[in-house]
């Protein structure tokens, strides 16, 4: 049993990178703005709940984040564990995430934390927005959701940090040297 939270600034490359800690832990990776996004493809009901949230940048309110974490954790594929793209993102959701392992008797393993640079991070998203065309990656909206993760994001940081759960892993550069250190920083949890 493996459960971590991967985290970063946006742009910091959690997404690609949960997927290859995930694999190397052999746990599905869960990413809260994935399912959102899909949701928002397929029109389901929680797309249309969340659409206008991740359009602007904003965190979707913590009750239905919290709401859709709890069924998505309670699906088969999770017994072996879990890593955890871009949840919790506010201390909101540090409680409830205790608490919904606690209920299983679970405890979260660590929090790996990707470390960009706030200029390769604009960099990248600006690349992103080119190649993507994500409705969030508008150079505005960008701006707005850095400043949040500063605000709501970093405390978080900070409570597990406190707990010593807190793995840093240098996220600059090209892709497969983050892997190599991603790799290298699941030996310290499995
Ligand atoms: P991401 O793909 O992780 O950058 O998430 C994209 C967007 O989904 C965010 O800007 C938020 O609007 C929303 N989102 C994803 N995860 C969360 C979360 N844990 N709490 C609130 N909103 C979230």
């Amino acid at each position: 049993m493996t459960i971590v939270v991967l985290t970063g600034p946006p742009g910091a490359g959690k997404g690609t990178q949960a997927k290859v800690l995930a694999e190397r832990l052999g746990v599905p990776a869960i990413s809260t703005g994935d399912i959102f996004r899909a949701g928002v493809a397929d029109g389901t009901e929680l797309g249309a709940r969340v659409k206008q949230y991740l359009d602007s940048g904003e965190y979707v309110p913590d009750e239905l984040t919290n709401e859709m974490v709890r069924e998505r954790l309670s699906a088969d594929d999770t017994h072996q564990g879990f890593v955890l793209d871009g949840y919790p993102r506010t201390l909101e959701q540090v409680g409830v995430l205790d608490d919904l392992l606690a209920e299983q008797g679970h405890a979260l393993d660590g929090a790996v934390v990707l470390e960009v640079g706030s200029d390769e991070l604009v960099q990248r998203l600006l690349a992103r927005a080119a190649a993507q065309h994500r409705s969030d990656d508008t150079e505005e909206v960008i701006r707005h959701r850095l400043e949040l993760y500063t605000a709501r994001t970093l405390p978080v940081l900070e409570a597990y940090r406190t707990r010593n759960l807190v793995i840093p892993v240098d996220g600059s550069g090209e892709v497969p040297e983050v892997n190599q250190r991603i790799i290298a920083a699941a030996a310290l949890l499995s």
